[in-house]
């Protein structure tokens, strides 16, 4: 039995929580008293372990970049207790092979839940449809579908998906990007792309296939996800589709709750990321739409890539940023410390909503006796400063390196299991802790 003992919820009532069998089975007003061998919760916050549906881990064909297990190590010194990881591996995860592969290489790992998103179509090709019903009935039971990384930009193709993934409740997490008007792309077309002289993303080609795609959600009923959303329009269009009473959902990635796109002026490839760093108009209304839950969730995008592909000249670096150990703190920096969101809505669209999206039964639960033990314990006062060399990832393509973030992740509990101790990460196989 684990006992954690003077935890703050975020409503303020601070806490004894004992967990067993993969449960918390007692929850009483704190007595203060930390007995030996409990968990020292006073000072920390504890809420619901993250939940992040879009990660790439890279394993199988990358694993210079991440495996499974540093993926999973990564996430879990991010607060994470649920990854979902898309399928643009090698091979792609478009058949049941690679999806049970990747699902049992986490469970080996043993941190986190591990669940494989399906591709779309064979080989991330747009053409023909994967073996979606083979993926669903698979031992990873496979939910949410997405060509990530690339668009799925034939109409016909999108509704045939979108038809196929309501037998079983499945949904289409789509990366919306028109791919004609991207061509060449390097980043957000505008005065900075304009005066820099790189070929520009407009945010126009976005929209263009968020609009489409949720008429054809409308027009087929079922369920559509839109990945990184980055463009104000992006936000009305789904607001609008919200007030239609469509069924769809959006996240946002929190470097695009930060980060502009004037920071490419130095051709630095560490700001190279797809869909692209866009204006401060476009951060305040991705903010703004966060708040307000037209925006459900924040996604890491969590997009490993080794040293060698990002230390280049601008148009030979590699697309993406590590997210998953930055991802609370810079959206406590972005939405809690600027008054936008509390603790409360931080827990709603980092936990919650997604593990409600993704269908994650036992994540993202209420903190309440009999419920599945996925908590974790943070610092919300502490600060630290973001070392690349210190991220658990494999890959140190962080934007954030040398940024002072508040925050600080403790400890994690995964189905009960204490994988986070004190900062210090469970080695399942020898059953003990380190660095
Ligand atoms: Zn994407």
């Amino acid at each position: 039995m684990i006992k954690i003992v003077g935890a703050k919820l975020p409503d303020g009532n601070v806490i004894d929580l004992d967990i067993d069998n993969q449960k918390i089975v007692k929850i009483e007003k704190s007595t203060g008293n930390l007995s030996a061998g409990a968990v020292d919760g006073r000072s920390k916050l504890i809420i619901p372990g993250l939940v992040d549906m879009h990660t790439h881990l890279r394993e199988p064909g990358r694993e210079d970049s991440e495996t499974v297990l540093t993926g999973s190590r990564s996430a879990v010194a991010g607060g994470f207790t649920a990854v979902s990881t898309m399928a643009n591996t090698n091979p792609v995860a478009d058949n049941a092979g690679v999806v049970e592969q990747i699902y049992r290489l986490g469970k080996e790992a043993g941190l986190v839940d591990v669940n494989p998103i399906g591709a779309v179509t064979n080989g991330l090709n747009g053409e023909k449809l994967s073996e979606m019903g083979a993926m669903a009935d698979s031992i990873a039971r496979v939910r949410i579908f997405s060509d990530d990384g690339k668009c799925v930009s034939d109409p016909l193709i999108m509704r045939r998906a979108l038809e196929y993934v309501k037998t079983f409740n499945g949904i289409i997490a789509q990366h919306a990007q028109e791919p004609r008007l991207t061509v060449n792309a390097q980043m957000n077309e505008g005065s900075v792309s304009a005066r820099i002289g790189l070929p520009g993303w407009p945010a126009i080609a976005e929209e263009a296939i968020i609009a489409r795609d949720i008429l054809l959600a409308e027009h087929v009923q079922s369920r559509l996800h839109i990945c990184h959303v980055t463009t104000a329009g992006g936000v009305e269009l789904i607001r609008w589709a919200k007030q239609r009473g469509i069924d769809v959902t959006a996240e946002v990635t929190p470097h695009h709750l930060l980060l502009t796109d004037d920071l490419v002026e130095n051709y630095d490839p560490i700001y190279k990321v797809n869909p692209p760093l866009r204006t401060q108009k476009d951060v305040m209304a991705l903010r703004e739409g966060l708040a307000e839950g037209i925006i459900d969730i924040v996604a890491t995008d969590h997009a490993p890539h080794p040293s060698e592909d990002k230390d280049c000249e601008f148009h030979a670096g590699a697309f993406g940023m590590v997210g998953l150990e930055t991802a609370l703190s810079v959206v406590v920096k972005t939405m809690i410390q600027t008054g936008l969101m509390d603790w409360s809505d931080l827990v709603d669209r980092m936990s919650t909503r997604p593990a409600k999206i993704a269908g994650y039964p036992t994540q993202g639960r209420e903190i309440a006796v009999g419920m599945p033990a996925n908590l974790i314990l943070v610092n919300p006062d502490q600060e630290w400063i973001v070392d690349k060399n210190k991220l658990k990832s494999k890959s140190k393509n962080t934007p954030f390196n040398g940024l002072q973030l508040p925050a600080v992740v403790t400890d994690v509990f995964h189905n009960g299991e204490h994988v986070m101790k004190n900062r210090q990460i469970l080695n399942a196989k020898e059953g003990s802790y380190g660095e």
